[in-house]
């Protein structure tokens, strides 16, 4: 967070490795484009909506999602559009390594035997979801806050994340084309076979630790910013 006259801007997150390390399971372009102009005009979009409410502008982008009864009307659509981009991406860019793939242990390989059958079956229920979102979207792991906590395979439209349907995201990777069409062009599948090569599943099971601690996962957002009432 930096502060401009006293109003908070969201800022980019810089990327946690350069635009070739997920080469050649995502092209360097791709990347270069996805944060810089794709996420960064979610950032200044986001910015540009909560110009004219001050007592907005400390928000995180999850508040703003969770709330968006609080957002006037005028603003709600766009600040929702681009807090979601702007969080997701976030989340997108941690869940991929240059060092990922493999295989997920301990817990988290554990809940996904349990409640998929095993990883295969897993990596085939989220490829086959991703592929299937119409037109853009995401398609998540979550471990529903109800039900017992069972890990699910979502998937949301537009921008929208699950956590604003009770959901907390353990991996995640973004299918609008503007993710892979340089490289895969049409084809979706093969860029969701491929992206399992960068997986990071260290940082999944990180945020599956993080899932069964409700003080941490309000504090889970895009920068650090507290979510609960003010
Ligand atoms: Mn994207």
């Amino acid at each position: 967070m930096r502060s401009s006259g006293g109003a908070s801007l969201h800022v980019l997150p810089a990327l946690p490795y350069a635009h070739a390390a997920l080469e050649p399971h995502i092209d360097a372009r791709t990347m270069a484009l996805h944060h810089g102009k794709h996420h960064a005009s979610y950032v200044d979009n986001l910015n540009r909506a909560l110009a004219g409410f001050p007592e907005l502008q400390h928000r995180s982008a999850l508040w703003l999602l969770q709330n968006s009864g609080e957002i006037p009307v005028a603003a709600r659509t766009a600040v929702r559009n681009n807090a979601g981009g702007h969080l997701n991406h976030g989340l997108l860019w941690r869940a991929m390594s240059p060092g990922g793939g493999g295989e997920p242990a301990g817990a988290l390989s554990d809940a996904i035997k349990r409640d998929f059958g095993g990883f295969a079956q897993f990596k085939s229920r989220f490829a086959d979801a991703g592929n299937k979102v119409f037109g853009a979207g995401w398609v998540w792991l979550v471990r529903a806050q109800m039900d017992g906590g069972a890990l699910q395979v979502v998937t949301t439209s537009g921008h929208e994340n699950p956590q604003m349907r009770g959901r907390f995201p353990v991996l995640v990777n973004d299918v609008w084309e503007h993710a892979y069409y340089l490289k895969h062009e049409n084809r979706r599948l093969d860029y969701l076979n491929a992206w399992w090569a960068i997986a990071d599943w260290d940082e999944a099971a990180r945020r599956y630790e993080m899932s069964g601690n409700a003080a941490a996962r309000q504090q889970d957002n895009d920068d650090g910013r507290p979510i609960a009432p003010a």
